[in-house]
């Protein structure tokens, strides 16, 4: 049960199945806090979440990710890599590790340089080789990106973000690159809220040496290591993935929303597609569309789109440019799947 709560890449659990299992944990919690000392011994993963924190390590692969990933399992964490390019490119199989460890992979420039006072084709070179490299170790599609030294600009950000990359900076310093103490790291984890995310570092003693404490202050604040989600850039729930996978041939909307919605595929590429959806039965609508995780919108055209938490599932509101609307969709590595069309709710 405790097991198959905090486990990593479970599949999606129906939602009766996913109800009765926070029933079952909450009822274990309940049990454990009559008897007192019993607690104490219960797994941390046993604890309730009552908010998500992004743990982010910056600048590896290092000589030293096995010993960081090795902390992390112990201590049950899942955490994002902000990786170097370079770093990943001369040491592949470290880049694998942190993956296979159940680690988010992500971008972090190809060799740390101070990215505002580049060319935007230079940024453009720079993220994609960076890109390409964690893609080729890892299979991994990065979808985050953090700057170098947190510094940034619009150019930067747009030229991230038409790689499908979200910006995340940091809402924590741990310091632990500018020589903090395992103590002073655990306190600066200390000022975490739900949904924030912590800057900390690869290849670093006492940040490794920090990890249990840290964990131990989140479970106290019933606070759980998360992902952070590529289309808020905040912390969320490991599984951010629709419950419904939409797989297949889109379907039509239940009846009685007041429209239909119908989708087609007018351009698809190696790497993306466009989806193109015309709404019939309403002049003013709203359309409630779901990709396939790590499938990824990038792009929407003739509607005002506002996405879910997890940021697979788009609401796409009419906005006077008509009755067919549009967006881009980036496969990230799975090139079968179409977005799955939940409603159609005419206003
Ligand atoms: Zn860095």
């Amino acid at each position: 049960m405790i097991a198959s709560f905090g486990g990593s890449g479970r599949p999606p659990t129906p939602r009766t199945a996913r109800f009765t299992v926070r029933l079952a944990v909450l009822a274990t919690t309940v049990a454990l806090g009559a008897v007192g000392v019993a607690v104490s011994a219960t797994p941390s993963s046993a604890a309730a979440c009552n908010g998500y924190v992004g743990l982010t390590f910056d600048d590896g692969p290092t000589g030293n990710t096995g010993a960081l990933l090795s902390v992390l399992r112990a201590n049950n964490v899942r955490a994002t890599m902000f990786n170097v390019g370079q770093n990943v490119q001369g040491n592949q199989s470290a880049a694998r590790a942190q993956v296979d460890a159940g680690m988010w992979v992500a971008n972090h420039s190809w060799n740390h340089s101070h990215m505002t006072s580049m060319s935007q084709s230079q940024m453009q070179s720079d993220l994609s080789q960076t890109n390409s490299a964690i893609q080729s170790a890892t299979g991994v599609r990065p979808q985050l990106f953090r700057p170098p030294y947190g510094e940034t600009n619009s150019t930067l950000q747009s030229v991230a973000s038409s790689l499908g990359l979200r910006q995340v900076i940091w809402d924590v310093d741990s310091q632990d690159w500018n020589g903090a103490s395992v103590s002073q790291i655990v306190s600066n984890a200390g000022r975490l809220q739900a949904g924030q995310v912590i800057l900390m570092h690869d290849g670093i003693q006492n940040t490794r040496d920090a990890i249990p404490q840290i964990m131990a202050n989140l479970n106290s604040r019933s606070l759980c290591p998360g992902m952070i989600s590529p289309s808020t850039g905040r912390a969320v729930a490991p599984d951010g993935t629709p419950t419904t996978p939409p797989t297949g041939t889109p379907t039509t909307p239940p009846a009685g929303g007041g429209c239909t919605a119908t989708a087609t595929y007018p351009n698809v590429w190696g790497d993306r597609y466009n989806t193109s959806v015309t709404v019939q039965g309403a002049g003013n609508w709203t359309v409630v569309v779901a990709v396939t995780a790590p499938q990824k919108i990038t792009t929407t055209w003739n509607g005002t789109a506002s996405w879910d938490s997890s940021g697979y599932v788009m609401t796409m509101r009419s906005n006077g440019s008509g009755n067919t609307f549009g967006f881009t969709t980036m496969m990230n590595g799975n090139s079968g799947a179409r977005p799955q069309i939940r409603s159609c709710t005419a206003s």
